[in-house]
């Protein structure tokens, strides 16, 4: 078959590996001057190309339709991930939380070996080119429209993989603009969010504490006062509101309507202790100097950064000997370091989104080939589609797995 393979990012490029091992002939195609502009920028330019957990693992870290996986999954599961790179010639390593990197620490040596892969399978690469519309006849791919320098002609094909990508870091060349092509042909589409995403906040006590980084922190997120999303680990103030794993995670949680609902994030700040113990271990830290003043005397307790903004909550006067602090305010300061509350104002879009939610829906998709059920020769893989996953290498994992069983255009 001839195979039009349309994104030259770690799906695409996977795909048409695939689809050149199954003797097909291969073109592939990205708009953009080079292969993997995105994949470059993975991991901090380092790739975390997977995660080494147990597979069945990986689909309790995806967040949207992980059943939809099952198929790509078990087809290229991450131990045969790691197993298919090592045979190309990439080195990895695995670091904490199971995230596998290359062992250069550059995503350029996953880059490299797809592109030198991708050489050797005879694939026919077609760089600053663009497809700008998928041909069809009865129901079946006929070919693509693609503009080459400028000008635009047909290539003709027997099948068609779609890995386009999503809408987030639309500078990478993922703008979303495939999913209109994909729009005239009647796929049904889910509307795309930012998902992995630093959450804004316009509260100047907060924006101020810029840099501050929690670790070991458990934070609750409600949207009005439903909880959709707990957890415990680490977070970041930043100049716009919050950021960090935590706040990422919680962002992967979070439906467009809960913004217009409210999202509050509530931080305990001690986790470790109860109420209790806490209010134990602030009378032992007040015993030290009782003649101190409430400001200074949090220094053991909390980050220095953090100390006004909670003081102020509190509402005691920072200059009050703490040995005139009275029970009832105490226990007003142990409420604010177990539930230290953030309005959230929104999100920071697809410009810093790390992937995006919704895309070609799961169930216009065959899971177990990943071909269109409307269009016969129409496949899949991806970010494009409705699914997404948590940090920590399961996002790429997606996209080897759905690209490679896309390759096989069963
Ligand atoms: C900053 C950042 C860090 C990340 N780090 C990690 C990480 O460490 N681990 C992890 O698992 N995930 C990570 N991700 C997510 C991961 O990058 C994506 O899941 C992955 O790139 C999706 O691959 P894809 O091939 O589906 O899409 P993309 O990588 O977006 O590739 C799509 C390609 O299609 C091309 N294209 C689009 N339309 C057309 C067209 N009409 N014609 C021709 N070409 C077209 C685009 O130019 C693009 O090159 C990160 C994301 C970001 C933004």
């Amino acid at each position: 078959m001839r195979v039009c393979v349309v994104g030259g990012g770690p799906a695409g490029m996977m795909a048409a590996i695939s689809a050149a091992e199954s003797k097909n002939t291969v073109t592939l195609i990205e708009q953009n001057d080079k292969l993997g502009k995105k994949l470059f920028l993975t991991g901090k330019g380092r790739c975390n190309l997977t995660n080494a957990c147990p597979t069945e693992e990986l689909f309790d870290n995806v967040v949207t339709n992980p059943k939809f996986l099952y198929s790509a999954f078990y087809d290229l599961d991450n131990a045969g991930t790691v197993e298919m790179f090592g045979r190309l010639g990439l080195a990895t390593k695995v670091e904490r939380g199971d995230r596998v990197f290359p062992k250069s620490d550059h995503s350029s040596s996953v880059i490299d070996v797809l592109k030198r892969e991708l050489d050797r399978a005879g694939v026919d690469v077609r760089l600053r080119t663009r497809v700008t519309r998928i041909e069809c006849s009865d129901d079946s791919i006929s070919g693509v429209i693609i503009n080459e320098k400028g000008s635009e002609r047909s290539l003709e094909c027997d099948a068609v993989i779609m890995a386009t990508g999503g809408r987030s870091y639309p500078l990478t060349g993922s703008d979303g603009s495939s999913f209109r092509m994909l729009e005239d042909l009647g796929i049904k589409l889910v509307d795309c969010f930012p998902a992995l995403v630093p959450f804004e906040c316009d509260d100047c006590d907060i924006t101020s504490m810029q840099g501050l980084a929690l670790k070991n922190v458990e934070i609750t997120v409600r949207s009005g006062k439903k909880t959709v999303y707990s957890g415990f680990g680490e977070m970041l103030f930043t100049h716009f509101g919050l950021s960090g794993p935590l706040i990422l995670s919680a962002s992967s949680y979070t439906q467009p309507s809960d913004y217009k609902k409210g999202i509050t994030v509530s931080i305990d700040l001690k986790p470790a202790l109860s109420a209790e113990e806490l209010d134990k271990r602030i009378l032992r830290d007040f015993a030290k100097g009782q003649n101190r003043d409430f400001a200074n005397s949090l220094g053991e307790l909390l980050p220095n950064k953090l100390i006004s903004c909670v003081i102020k909550r509190t509402g005691i006067d920072r200059h009050k000997k703490v040995n005139l602090i009275t029970k009832q305010e105490r226990h007003r300061l142990c409420e604010i370091l177990k539930g230290f509350e953030i309005k959230v104002t929104g999100n920071r879009g697809f410009d810093e989104a790390i992937i995006t939610r919704g895309g070609v829906s799961t169930s216009s998709i065959n899971p177990s080939t990943m071909e269109s059920k409307s269009i016969k020769g129409l496949y899949f893989a991806g970010e494009m589609i409705d699914t997404d996953a948590l940090t920590g290498g399961f996002n790429l994992q997606i996209a080897w797995s759905t690209g490679y069983l896309a390759g096989k255009c069963k």
